[in-house]
């Protein structure tokens, strides 16, 4: 009986340490903030409006809490208010609490983490698509830039590849584009083929860019305001399925994104004819094709910018 007290009173010891240490890591692991940080951070208070290290920052990266280090919003959320502080139109997935403020007008926003008070958040004031305005004191944040180049590809197809291919060929970031053919059965087709009509072939551009430059948020942006993303069976005056107008993703971020843009335009009331296809393999096309209207010093008779977001 004596031992087994022992046993119990040990353990309960090494309970309580084990809960002394965890606590300490916990704290361990927040930095140490400045009275400045403090101020806005601890005791809830306001940075004045356009002195904020990260308002006018255009940078790609993602903002993390000055405090704990929990990434809480991303730069492609980011928007110009011109209200004076950090503006973003969503969150990192579950990375903010919202609280009601002591006048019971405002919502707080809060790093969910550790409760580092970030800002307020606003709604309804059309801004933006998702009518959310995360107001965020810069000092509340730490910007970590995207530095590490990646390489990634993405696959429009919106009706004859000449079009598709010149716009995205002079977006900032890309890398490198060429033309070819996606979506058919057969293998290594020919222009010739794919003009019958039996390969199911769409004319494609397969889009190379630089992650840090540009993000695949602004190039399925580009994709929708190149073309009629209406019109079904065709592009233009080219009809034919193989001037269909295809996003061929390449991994689920690339299709959640472009899911996120279908809804929008739907909400705009568009009726999106644009297919959503995981990408299968690209063939390119002969080298005439390649950037044809850069060749011809021409400009594409169906694909014209118009804004839309
Ligand atoms: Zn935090």
């Amino acid at each position: 009986m004596k031992s087994n007290i022992v046993l119990l009173t040990t353990l309960v010891q090494l309970l309580f340490t084990q809960t002394a240490c965890n606590q300490t890591s916990k704290q361990m692991k927040y930095n140490s903030l400045t009275s400045e940080e403090k101020a806005v951070i601890l005791n809830k208070g306001t940075e004045r409006p356009f002195t904020g290290e990260y308002v006018d920052n255009k940078a790609t990266g993602t903002y993390i809490c000055r405090q704990c280090n929990a990434p809480l919003y991303r730069s492609e959320d980011k928007f110009d208010s011109r209200c004076g502080w950090p503006s973003f139109d969503d969150e990192i997935p579950g990375a903010v609490t919202r609280n009601i403020d002591a006048d019971g007008r405002r919502t707080e926003i809060m790093c969910k983490n550790c409760g580092a008070h970030l800002g307020h958040v606003f709604l309804n004031e059309g801004f933006t698509e998702k009518n959310t305005r995360y107001c965020v004191n810069s000092i509340s944040m730490k910007f970590i830039p995207a530095t590490k180049k990646v390489i990634e590809k993405a696959y429009f197809a919106s009706g004859c590849f000449w079009g598709t291919e010149y716009h995205f060929m002079k977006a900032k970031g890309v890398i490198e584009t060429t033309v070819g053919y996606m979506g058919g059965h057969t293998l290594s087709p020919s222009y010739k083929e794919v003009c019958t009509g039996e390969t199911g072939h769409a004319e494609t551009t397969e889009v190379v860019y630089d992650t840090t430059k540009t993000t695949y948020d602004v190039m399925v942006k580009l994709f929708f305001e190149t073309h009629d993303f209406t019109q079904v069976g065709g592009q233009g005056p080219d009809i034919g399925d193989q001037y269909r107008s295809v996003i061929f993703f390449t991994s689920s971020e690339q299709k959640q994104v472009s899911e996120k843009y279908i809804n929008i335009l739907s909400q705009k009331g568009f009726k999106v004819a644009t297919l959503l296809e995981k990408a299968p393999k690209f063939w390119s096309a002969e080298d005439y094709h390649q950037e044809y209207y850069d060749k011809k010093h021409g400009t594409p008779y169906c694909h014209i910018y118009r804004k839309i977001f």
